[in-house]
């Protein structure tokens, strides 16, 4: 009983675990791997290699039509896509909540 109020008393008067998120924004922790910001088409070779790597399917490359289709409600975030990219054109930046209304791909085209 004396241990319960102990924790009724400790819970009163220190801070919530939570935030009041989307108000607050809790700052990422270290490790985060964040969202896929953008294919850099600039340093890009068209290999295919985060195509092939990306456990769900979320990337096609063609390289017909010089171009990569990227689907962030595919992608899991799990970034062997940008781990592994040999030339180091696909950047990640540490945001967890991009909000979005609409389902949609993005495109982007080698212009070279
Ligand atoms: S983004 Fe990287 S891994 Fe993907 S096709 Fe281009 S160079 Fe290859
Ligand atoms: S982060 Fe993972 S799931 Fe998302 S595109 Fe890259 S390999 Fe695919």
């Amino acid at each position: 009983m004396v241990r319960m109020l102990l924790n009724i008393l400790k819970n009163l008067f220190s801070k919530p675990a939570t935030v009041r998120h989307p108000f607050i924004k809790r700052e990422p922790f270290p490790e985060h791997r964040g969202r896929i910001l953008v294919f850099d088409m600039e340093k890009c070779d068209l290999c295919r290699d985060c195509e092939r790597l990306c456990p769900p399917a979320a990337i096609k490359v063609d390289p017909e039509t010089k171009t990569i289709t990227y689907d962030p409600f595919k992608c899991i975030y799990c970034h062997v896509c940008v781990e592994n990219c040999l030339q180091r054109a696909i950047k990640a930046e540490p945001d967890y909540q991009p909000p979005a209304y609409q389902k949609q791909v993005v495109y982007y085209k080698l212009e070279r």
